[in-house]
């Protein structure tokens, strides 16, 4: 072993070896320090042990309905690489392997790119579940490993760590670089106080373990993250996070905020906006946030509420107390669909002040973008709606004193502290429908405090829910005529798509879908949208859903959030396994607006409890709890979508109760005033706070 002579916060580029190009590799993967590196774990852990013969492969191995598919490994030399292309443009890779014992087919779809990586003769690692094809077991779109020619070095260990590639960064090249770095760093200092360390290993020891797993080690530990070593690494994760929060809280009391001077004026004014009572948690989180706004202090506030209990209404009041009493507020949205949307919300609220209001986005021309901000400048403009163009440089704003965010956590910190760099240090109102427990939120933005709409407002239809599988697709086709008959507009939802996700068996995607719409429904008007398309064209298309031209809507989930049709009474969703709990929940949120009842259908190759779960459940945070309750491993909020903050090691969701502790001991420590080292601590294990807030 080389003397360490390294630290965790050392360049990658200082390993020996490591030449430049693969250090821009590492570095496109945000690899960039030692600590990157190390912290970025194997994804799965294979036992040298469990590998397969080929000859073995057998019915047995493949997946029943509705099960966990178990994976399978095996090695084999490279046969045969055929490359075909369908009718449909479809491009199949089929890789024929052989050993002693037999032979296997592995299947790639549409990364025809993939042939060259495959070369006869050679020797390739592959794992995934086995799939019954139509000629015997097969493996579709496993993951792999290239061995080249000679492979002995691979298993002399039990337990072989494998590593996501990245581009040209095999598994096997990453273990040699992390074994270098382990080798070459010295331990660094442990901040987590003692009460949590409970015996777990340290940090360098942890990043060993994990890494290097010895012999002995609990492989279904290693694969289910809850290994000593994982805890430990978690721990430490989420205790220099509730560090960074706890003390980003304590210093935003700390700091003077504009308050809004309340009279009877506006509260006339206010009651003379509204056009129906507020529900009673309407009611109580809009006084928590009158409440806030007067106080002098800078409001920092999350307000939950299920899809459809009416956050709108609340922001909506919350930018009035500020724009009837001189000031300006903003309303922050995810997509300019949205955005438009909610113009049209705000302009009726307003009726004849509606000319206080002013959008602003991205995509403007440029004349209108000039006059936009010469409104937002000279204070005419006092609503203002906009995607995140709102916070570009060239926006001089005139009094901005309330900054609201729907749909989306993800806003927020940063803009925040840009626009504090700018001398405007505005109220703060986060929306979301993402159902987490009060608990978990304010562990997760325990700088917020927190409002939450408990019920949906009177006279909602509840939406019936039904899960069909594949080969009832035309009991769908047969409720869509029943809904286009009666003028009514539907959504059909598909996954998206992507070709780098190496794990995706074969999908309907969306425009194979649409095809087969128009070819069912020859005579009604289908459009689709999607991620990729151009902004103006997703716009111009939702316009026209919305304004009844186009009777079907194909979308990828870029329909999730915040969109309301009224009209449109129908949403099927393909290959719902594929989705979230919430977030089907969230898709389902979008039908039912109206006077009619909304159907909402799910299809699926499975018929799962988690699905199921949706059938009879309509309260999100039911939902969510279910989905948490079903689960013993995994992604709980379905997609990244969620917004819940992301970890490297740790996962918000299932770490809740480290979490906990961690929150805990985090606050004390912050009242006792944390010292340089530890606010370097923060900063190294997470950039997104600035040294501002922690210092
Ligand atoms: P979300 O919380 O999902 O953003 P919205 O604010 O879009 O929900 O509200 C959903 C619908 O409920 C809107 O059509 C809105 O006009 C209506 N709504 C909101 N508050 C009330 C209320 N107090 N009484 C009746 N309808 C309401
Ligand atoms: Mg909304």
């Amino acid at each position: 072993m080389n003397f360490p002579r390294l630290s965790l916060a050392s360049l990658v580029s200082a390993l020996r070896g490591l030449g430049a190009p693969r250090a821009s590799v590492l570095q496109e993967h945000e690899i960039v320090t030692l600590r990157d590196l190390l912290w970025q774990l194997p994804f799965r852990y294979l036992d040298r042990g469990s590998l397969c013969e080929l000859g073995s492969l057998g019915p047995a191995q493949c997946s029943l309905p509705g099960t966990v598919r178990p994976w399978v490994t095996v090695v084999g030399t490279i046969q045969q690489v055929k490359s075909v292309r369908t009718r449909f443009k479809f491009h199949i890779l089929e890789v024929v392997l052989s050993d002693e014992t037999g032979t296997a087919k592995v299947m790639f779809y549409n990364q025809p790119y993939l042939a060259k990586s495959f070369k006869e003769g050679e020797r390739v690692l592959i794992f995934g579940p086995l799939t019954q094809g139509k000629y015997g077991v097969e493996f579709r779109v496993p993951h792999y490993e290239l061995l080249g020619a000679s492979t002995d070095e691979l298993f002399v260990q039990r337990i072989l760590p494998v590593y996501r590639r990245l581009g040209p960064i095999t598994s096997k090249i990453r273990s040699k670089l992390i074994h270098d770095a382990l080798d070459a760093v010295h331990p660094p200092d442990d901040h987590l106080p003692l009460s949590l360390r409970h015996g777990l290993p340290d940090e360098l020891q942890a990043l060993r373990l994990l890494h290097q797993p010895p012999d002995d080690s609990d492989l279904e530990a290693l694969n289910e993250e809850r290994s000593l070593a994982h805890r430990r690494l978690k721990t430490q994760e989420l205790y220099s996070f509730s560090l960074g929060v706890a003390s980003r809280k304590e210093k935003r009391l700390r700091r003077k905020g504009q308050a809004v001077v309340t009279s009877d004026q506006l509260r006339e004014q206010l009651r003379m906006y509204l056009p129906f009572a507020l529900t009673p948690t309407q009611r109580r989180s809009f006084k928590e946030i009158a409440d806030d706004l007067r106080s002098g202090q800078v409001m920092n506030r999350l307000l939950q509420g299920d899809v459809g209990s009416g956050k709108t209404l609340v922001a909506f009041l919350a930018m009035a107390m500020v724009a009837e009493t001189g000031g300006q507020a903003a309303l922050l949205v995810p997509t300019e669909v949205l955005a438009r949307q909610h113009v049209a919300t705000f302009r009726k609220l307003l009726g004849e002040r509606a000319s206080t209001l002013q959008l602003l986005l991205g995509g403007m021309k440029a004349a209108e973008k000039k006059e936009a901000l010469l409104r937002i400048q000279s204070g005419e403009a006092r609503y203002i709606i906009g995607t995140h163009a709102i916070f570009q440089e060239t926006v001089k704003f005139h009094g901005l004193q309330l900054v609201v965010v729907d749909e989306q956590h993800r806003f927020g910190v940063r803009q925040r502290e840009a626009m504090k760099d700018k001398g405007i240090d505005p109220h703060w109102l986060v929306m979301s429908a993402t159902p987490i427990p009060r608990s978990l939120a304010m562990a997760l933005w325990g700088d917020h405090d927190h409002s939450m709409i408990e019920e949906l407002p009177p006279g909602r239809q509840p939406v019936e829910s039904l899960l069909l599988m594949r080969n009832q697709m035309e009991q769908a086709w047969v409720e869509m005529e029943r809904h286009l008959n009666q003028g009514q507009q539907a959504y059909v939802v598909s996954p998206a798509i992507d070709p780098q996700d190496e794990s995706k068996v074969v999908l309907r995607d969306i425009h194979t879908m649409e095809a087969l719409l128009r070819k069912r429904f020859p005579k009604v008007t289908i459009e689709s949208v999607h991620g990729k398309m151009k902004s103006e064209d997703m716009t111009d298309r939702m316009k026209r859903f919305a304004a009844g031209e186009i009777q079907i809507l194909v979308a990828t989930t870029v329909i999730e959030v915040g969109v309301d049709v009224p009209n449109a009474t129908l949403m099927i969703v393909d290959h719902a396994e594929r989705f979230g709990l919430s977030q089907l929940h969230q898709l389902r949120g979008r039908i039912g607006r109206g006077t009619r009842a909304g159907v909402f259908l799910m299809i699926s190759d499975q018929e799962s409890e988690r699905l199921k779960a949706l059938l009879t459940l309509q309260d999100g945070f039911a939902i969510a709890k279910k989905d948490l309750d079903l689960r013993q491993s995994g992604d709980f909020f379905g997609t990244k979508q969620s917004g819940l903050p992301t970890f490297i090691v740790a996962d918000a969701s299932r770490d809740v109760e480290i979490l906990m502790e961690c929150k805990q001991r985090a606050e004390i420590h912050v009242q006792q005033g944390l010292n340089a080292q530890e606010r370097l601590w923060i900063r190294l294990e997470h950039k997104n706070f600035t040294l501002a807030e922690i210092s």
